[in-house]
């Protein structure tokens, strides 16, 4: 029996229900979500998103790396181009997370560990850590604003998601991704 089996019996009854009909490609919410891979932080679940709500990019730390900003322009220019959206396209909330799995990066040992056995850069890699995720929220909004490459249609904003309440709270607020 394989791990996945369960959840492909799962995916059966999905198909069974018609659940996937109606989806669109462009998200009816109009927000793309960037939070952690930490299968406690889905935010299919703790925002309660259905099919087709939100993109969502995950990654650890759910941190906004080079892939991450690759993507985003890469979505900016197919809903523009392809799908035709006129105006203010989506926005970017940015959702970090206490107890992140990526603050045992900030363990000058551990990570050396890390570097070594994986070849990585340590420098790097304590870039990473989410040790205090409103911290870490700002560095990234920073990040998106300093892109070139994303569309000025924009918007961005900031959260925290709290695992031990389920509650999520806003520490940047919503606005244009430049001013
Ligand atoms: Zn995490």
């Amino acid at each position: 029996v394989a791990n996945i089996d369960p959840l492909l019996q799962r995916n059966r009854a999905f198909a069974d229900t018609g659940g996937y009909e109606g989806a669109t490609i462009f998200p009816k919410d109009a927000v793309c979500v960037i939070t952690c891979l930490d299968p406690r932080v889905d935010p299919a679940v703790f925002l309660q998103l259905g099919l087709g709500d939100a993109v969502v990019i995950r990654n650890a730390g759910g941190r906004v790396t080079p892939e991450v900003l690759t993507d985003l322009a890469y979505i900016g220019y197919l809903s523009t181009n392809m799908l035709g959206v006129d105006g203010p396209l989506f926005e970017v909330a940015v959702i970090h997370h206490n107890q992140c799995g990526t603050s045992f990066l900030a363990d000058d040992e551990f990570r050396r560990g890390f570097a070594r056995s994986s070849g990585l850069d340590g420098a790097a890699l304590a870039d990473e850590a989410v040790t205090d995720p409103a911290r870490t929220d700002a560095i990234d909004v920073e990040r998106l604003r300093s892109a070139p490459i994303l569309s000025d249609r924009l918007t961005v904003s900031g959260h925290v998601y709290d695992v031990t309440t389920g509650l999520v709270t806003t520490v940047i607020p919503t606005a244009p991704l430049r001013g």
